[in-house]
């Protein structure tokens, strides 16, 4: 669905990304994401966690909330914290919600440019498919012991997925004020299924299947290094999967910046402080 030309242009701030993070990441994760892409989408983005931190909280401000999920991880816990991004995005009445994990960068220029070419008031569920083939899911109908097959297509919650606030809305009866938890149930798949339940299973709407959301589920070094600053969201493999990188060159060593994210932001943003500076030719 393309943008009528009637629509007014998207602002920055219509634009909602909620990062999922947990108390034991703040350290070793969250740093990162704020003195890189979150730096330049400060009033875009809000941060889930499931701890009160004084220090993140002078960081972040009113754009830290703790959900008051349980710091475990458990589908319940999972679905607890995208209920109240849910929740935490209707009321702010912004026109997309974009969800990422403490592991993503986002490229805030990349993900408008995407958001600007679609409709908020359509139908848009965008996103990676996790896997090749729509997934099937035992439904359990309230009520009744009938268990019914569904099959339906969603986007990885490690890549990063986005919603338009008319699909969003429409979710409402089976994700808004907790109820999200009860529909994770009635599939007990995680919470980036569950979404995907709601809108293809119970909505009729499809995801739009889009290469420009990246987990570390893929092999992120077959990336191009001249496409790496095209991309909406990346990843990395971390201690596990440490060369599970994207391939970009610039100031940092591997060993200085083993995500590669701020290689990437300095490539994206050059006018950053900390960023290795360039002579004039
Ligand atoms: N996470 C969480 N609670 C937990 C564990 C993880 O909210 O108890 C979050 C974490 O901050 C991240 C996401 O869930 O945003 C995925 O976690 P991780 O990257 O560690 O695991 P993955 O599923 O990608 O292997
Ligand atoms: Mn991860």
């Amino acid at each position: 669905p393309a943008r009528p030309a009637t629509a007014p242009r998207l602002r920055p701030d219509d634009v909602f990304i909620a990062v999922k993070t947990t108390q034991k990441n703040h350290g070793p994760r969250l740093g990162l994401l704020l003195s890189t892409w979150i730096s330049r989408a400060r009033q875009q983005t809000f941060i889930f966690t499931d701890g009160d931190d004084p220090e993140l909280q002078l960081q972040g401000g009113s754009h830290v909330i703790n959900t008051n999920c349980s710091a475990v991880h458990t589908r319940q816990a999972l679905c607890c914290k995208m209920s109240v991004e849910y929740d935490t995005f209707i009321e702010s009445k912004r026109k997309w919600f974009c969800h990422v994990d403490d592991d993503n960068y986002v490229n805030p220029r990349g993900l408008f440019r995407l958001l600007s070419s679609f409709s908020p008031s359509q139908d848009v569920y965008l996103g990676r498919p996790s896997l090749d083939h729509p997934i099937e899911a035992s439904e359990r109908v309230q009520g009744g012991g009938t268990v019914t097959t569904v099959r339906f297509w969603f986007a990885t919650g490690g890549a990063g997925f986005c919603l338009s606030r008319g699909l969003a809305l429409k979710m409402s009866p089976w994700a808004s004020l907790g109820s999200f938890m009860s529909t994770a149930e009635r599939v007990r798949l995680p919470d980036d299924c569950t979404v995907g339940y709601i809108v293809e299973g119970l909505l009729g709407a499809r995801l739009l299947p889009s290469s420009l959301f990246h987990s570390h589920l893929e092999n992120l070094q077959r990336l191009p290094p001249d496409a790496v600053l095209q991309q909406v969201t990346l990843s990395y493999g971390g201690p596990e999967n440490p060369h599970n990188v994207v391939n970009v060159a610039g100031g940092f060593s591997l060993q200085q910046d083993p995500t590669r994210f701020k290689s990437v932001h300095c490539l994206l943003y050059p006018d950053t402080d900390w960023c290795p500076v360039h002579k004039q030719s």
